[in-house]
């Protein structure tokens, strides 16, 4: 289980999830990415290996998005590699993910998702799993979706999710996991852990087991398994 680093906001995205993930490195990986959201598009990019390696691959790039998420990975299930490096796309790349944990049932997800919808799977994590539910899943919004994705996923997860249709904001969701979230100036924050955070921050919030956060650059929302408010 390793680092998970969300942003959504007013400034660059992509300086404050690479800088949020160099604070979480002391935890160990084995390899980085971050999916921004810019113009109706989400741009993923990830490297085997030091986050330094992911930095150099962008170094060229004018990449940009106020909203966006970053992971460092332990794998668990797959090799450490650059395609099994988070985060994880659906099929038509609507839908992002960013995921530590284990999805226990990922093989039966699998299943269904080949033979209901003829998902084909681009990598051996667990994690692809969740990009495609997500995405078969979401006829609304994507809290909607989340919700019926994790109905159907075993094991233990703290999930951060984007989606292409619905700039400015971010979804993320705790199962056995740890996960904090955060108001800041400029913008609202997820992660695995306060240290990413700290210099960013006005306010912490210790999420809970089967809580959801919704956060868009005014406000976060906490959301209980029944999906009432929760104030903290
Ligand atoms: N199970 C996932 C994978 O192997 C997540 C690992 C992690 O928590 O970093 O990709």
């Amino acid at each position: 289980m390793c680092g998970i680093v969300g942003y959504v906001g007013h400034d660059n995205a992509r300086d404050i999830i690479i800088d949020g993930l160099k604070k979480l490195e002391y935890r160990g990986y084995d390899s980085a990415g971050i999916a921004l959201q810019n113009k109706g598009q989400i741009i993923v990019r990830k490297r085997q290996g030091k986050i330094a390696n992911l930095e150099e691959a962008i170094a060229g790039e004018d990449l940009y998005g106020n909203t966006g998420i970053g992971h460092t990975r332990w794998a668990t299930h797959g090799a450490p590699s650059d395609s099994n490096a988070h985060p994880h796309i659906n099929g038509d790349g609507s839908i992002a993910v960013v995921h530590n944990g284990i999805v226990e049932n990922y093989v039966e997800l699998k299943e269904w998702l080949s033979e209901e919808y003829g998902v084909v799977f681009r990598t051996e994590t667990d994690t692809e799993v969740i990009a495609h539910l997500i995405g078969v899943l979401k006829k609304t919004t994507l809290e909607d979706a989340v919700y019926e994705a994790v109905k159907m996923m075993r094991g233990a997860y703290a999930i951060v999710v984007l989606a292409k249709d619905e700039p400015g904001k971010i979804v993320a969701y705790r199962k056995d996991a740890p996960l904090i979230a955060g108001l800041g100036k400029g913008g609202n924050f997820v992660a695995s852990d306060i240290p990413a955070l700290l210099k960013y921050l006005n306010k912490i919030y210790l999420v809970e087991n089967n809580e959801m956060l919704i956060c868009t650059p005014e406000q976060i929302q906490i959301l209980d398994q029944d999906r009432k408010q929760v104030k903290r």
